[in-house]
């Protein structure tokens, strides 16, 4: 994990049965647990590694209902509600920054997509709008390049990753949930056709739920129980400088480069689109159900055979036994080592659009594996076939600002309630009926 990620105090023993098991201790699996213990259910959280430790740190903080796929508006204006008052409501800074979050280009393809954009986010009533090529360049004070314009959310904002989820955690457990760390579950336990529990490295839990909230490694687990998940996952790099000047106080991307204030007074940096794309056993599975968005996006990917095709969360595994150590506990924690180059390009174009960052340090970088779906929203989502099994996976790289929204969903699915907001378009039938995969809108 980047090294900023805190460490929280859990559970060391895992009960012998409990209402809810939810796997996974992401912002998925922890703001279900959370949401879950505020109805009043009893949750165990599980996790194979340390809270947050992947993708839930890795990424750069971005919480933004600006450019998203239309499918996901009503659950992210949500989330950023959730966002806004969850401060208060668990007494303790959750890092949380509604400073809005701007995009500016040179490229007229870039500016006609926003607009396009904006034209259908008027009837979701939000403050979004476009930028004159004049409101672009104050925006982005400093810069020696021309915009020819922009797009800003004033409302979206940023929150720290290495602190955020953890404060959470800490939350769930005040509310009575059990988390335990280092306590892989190696499989679900089916009665008569439904869920009766967990088989965990630790034991076994009787249950009547289980939550797969794995990232990405939820594909894996749900195959040895005959389930079909989707996933395409690629490696991304993001990095963070030491404290800089304040050129803005939210996210700004512009082409080449997506940077977010950090509150510690540095920049995390990220680049949108780039990354690496390790051809594996999974990969090849699913691959015809990527090409709509592999044409697409693939431009800014690196694609080779490495190590992730003989381990990791898309290597060929043999059906495991329960009694035997699992892929999760085997390969506990995804690696972590940033791509150099992409390092190197991040500076380079920061530097070149904010000749002030010259000098300004790098002190760490890494990478976190984005698990995708082939439609680039998540599944969230009952599993027809399975009762008592519910999926909150695939969030596609955009999961951190949507996180604490999908919590609440996903424990209305588990609670059989009204749901905060439709969950048709996060159906799991979508992806695996043989229907058309709809193209991904997220920008
Ligand atoms: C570089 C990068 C930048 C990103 N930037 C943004 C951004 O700015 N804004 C945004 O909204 N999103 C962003 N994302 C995406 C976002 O981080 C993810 O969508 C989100 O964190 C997913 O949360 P999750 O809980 O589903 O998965 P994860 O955080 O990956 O958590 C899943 C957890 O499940 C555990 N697990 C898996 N299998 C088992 C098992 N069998 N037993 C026990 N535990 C198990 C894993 O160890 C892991 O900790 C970014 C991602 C990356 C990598």
């Amino acid at each position: 994990m980047p090294s900023d990620l805190l460490k929280i105090d859990v559970d060391q023993d895992i009960p012998a049965s409990t209402e809810v098991v939810v796997v996974g201790g992401g912002v998925i699996g922890v703001a279900t647990a959370y949401e879950l213990a505020r109805k009043g259910v009893q949750v165990v959280l599980l996790e194979k590694g340390r809270i947050a430790d992947e993708q839930s740190s890795r990424n750069w903080g971005w919480c933004r209902k600006q450019n998203r796929d239309e499918r996901e508006i009503p659950l992210i204006k949500y989330s950023l509600q959730r966002w806004v008052e969850i401060s208060e409501e668990i007494g303790r800074d959750i890092s949380f920054r509604a400073s809005g979050i701007t995009y500016v280009s040179d490229k007229q393809a870039d500016v006609d997509q926003w607009e396009a954009w904006n034209q259908m986010a008027k009837a979701y009533d939000m403050d979004c709008r476009m930028l004159s090529a004049r409101e672009a360049q104050s925006m982005a004070k400093g810069t020696t390049k021309q915009w020819l314009g922009g797009a800003n959310s004033p409302t979206d904002g940023r929150a720290e990753p290495g602190c955020a989820v953890p404060f959470l955690a800490q939350a769930a457990r005040r509310a009575g949930v059990i988390i335990v760390q280092h306590c892989a579950v190696r499989g679900v336990e089916l009665s008569a056709g439904r869920v009766s529990g967990v088989y965990t490295e630790k034991g076994h839990i009787t249950c009547q739920t289980v939550v797969c909230a794995g990232g990405a490694w939820s594909s894996l687990f749900l195959r040895r129980l005959g389930i079909s998940l989707p996933q395409a996952s690629v490696y991304s790099t993001a990095l963070r400088t030491g404290p800089a000047p304040e050129i803005f106080t939210g996210g700004l991307s512009v082409p080449g480069v997506a940077m977010r204030r950090r509150i510690d007074g540095g920049y995390t940096l990220g680049l949108g689109g780039r990354g690496r794309l390790d051809i594996t056993p999974q990969g090849m599975r699913y691959a015809p159900k990527f090409i709509p968005m592999m044409k697409e996006r693939h431009g800014g990917l690196k694609i080779r055979i490495g190590k992730s095709f003989f381990e990791g969360p898309e290597a060929w595994y043999r059906k495991w036994s329960y009694d035997e150590a699992s892929p999760f506990e085997r390969f506990r924690i995804l690696p972590l080592r940033a791509e150099d180059s992409l390092v190197a390009e991040a500076e380079k174009v920061m530097v070149s659009t904010f000749p002030e960052l010259k000098g300004v340090k790098i002190e760490e970088a890494w990478s976190g594996l984005i698990d995708s779906t082939p439609d680039g929203v998540p599944v969230i989502s009952a599993v027809d076939d399975i009762p008592g099994l519910i999926i909150s996976s695939g969030y596609s790289g955009h999961g951190f600002g949507i996180g604490l929204g999908a919590g609440r969903l996903t424990a209305d699915l588990v609670c059989n309630d009204t749901t905060v907001v439709d969950a048709t378009p996060f159906r799991h039938a979508r992806l695996v009926d043989g229907s058309a995969i709809q193209r991904p809108g997220m920008m």
